[in-house]
């Protein structure tokens, strides 16, 4: 079950809703600290959607800084290397102004010692269980990085050189009550603006110890319920 089938077919015949097919959201648009809509790239030509009511970015954890910092909402820094106006602080780096160029991402992978302890201690872990009675029984050997391979020194020399993601990016425009360490309030308002939320993975405060489809779209459900909360 995909979500577009058990979120967006079902309301796909509202008077209220109109999707637009193959369309590249290019930047936010604002009146003052107020977001009013959106501009896009649709077939070639430069478009704009005002919004009646609040504007919701789900462009998910890379896409949404992205677009913000593409709106001049970002770390200073980066927006003036951009080329980008400058309105507030955040994090991840578009290269130029250009919403077609991907980002730079510097993931900063095993940065920390808690990192780095954290990876040697899984690895050890998965060690162990591989050597009780029941797992050893049926396997044969350890492919890599290999028995071969023992010190906590050459397990992080292997790890470095073969560490890598698996896709689950969050916390790129974190939840929080502070403005200068938060991009989003609790009730994913983007703090110092007006009538502009970031509603996907974007939000999460850190990553979590599981996959983060399902709790994406709880995030989704639950920003749902504040948009229509707020509204009445
Ligand atoms: C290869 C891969 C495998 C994964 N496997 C799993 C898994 O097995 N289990 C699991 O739980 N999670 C998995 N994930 C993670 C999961 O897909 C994400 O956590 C989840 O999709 C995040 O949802 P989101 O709404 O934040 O962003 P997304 O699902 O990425 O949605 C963002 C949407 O915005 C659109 N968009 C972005 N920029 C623009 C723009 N400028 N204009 C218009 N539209 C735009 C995108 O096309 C996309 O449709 C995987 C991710 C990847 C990349």
């Amino acid at each position: 079950m995909s979500s577009a089938r058990a979120y967006l077919w079902p309301a796909g015949k509202r008077a209220n809703l109109h999707v637009e097919m193959h369309a590249h959201a290019t930047r936010l648009l604002f009146e003052g600290s107020r977001a009013v809509g959106v501009e896009y790239v649709r077939k070639g030509a430069r478009l704009r959607a005002r919004a009646a009511g609040e504007v919701i970015l789900s462009a998910g954890a890379i896409n949404s800084p992205q677009l913000l910092q593409l709106s001049g909402i970002g770390p200073a820094s980066v927006l003036r290397a951009a080329g980008v106006d400058v309105r507030l602080g955040g994090d991840l780096g578009i290269r130029s102004a250009d919403p077609f160029e991907h980002p730079r991402i510097r993931p900063n992978y095993l940065a920390t010692e808690h990192d780095v302890q954290e990876m040697l201690e899984g690895v050890e872990f998965l060690r162990r269980l591989a050597a009780t009675p029941s797992l050893s029984a049926i396997i044969e050997g350890e492919l890599a990085p290999g028995a071969e391979v023992r010190t906590r020194d050459e397990l992080l020399d292997d790890i470095r050189q073969r560490a890598s993601t698996v896709f689950h990016p969050v916390g790129t425009c974190v939840m929080g009550p502070e403005p200068g360490s938060a991009v989003v309030d609790h009730r994913l308002r983007l703090h110092g603006l007006q009538r502009l939320r970031v509603v996907d993975a974007s939000i999460f405060p850190s990553l979590i110890s599981g996959n983060t489809n399902a709790p994406t779209i709880m995030a989704g459900e639950k920003g749902a319920d504040l948009i229509l909360a707020d509204a009445r």
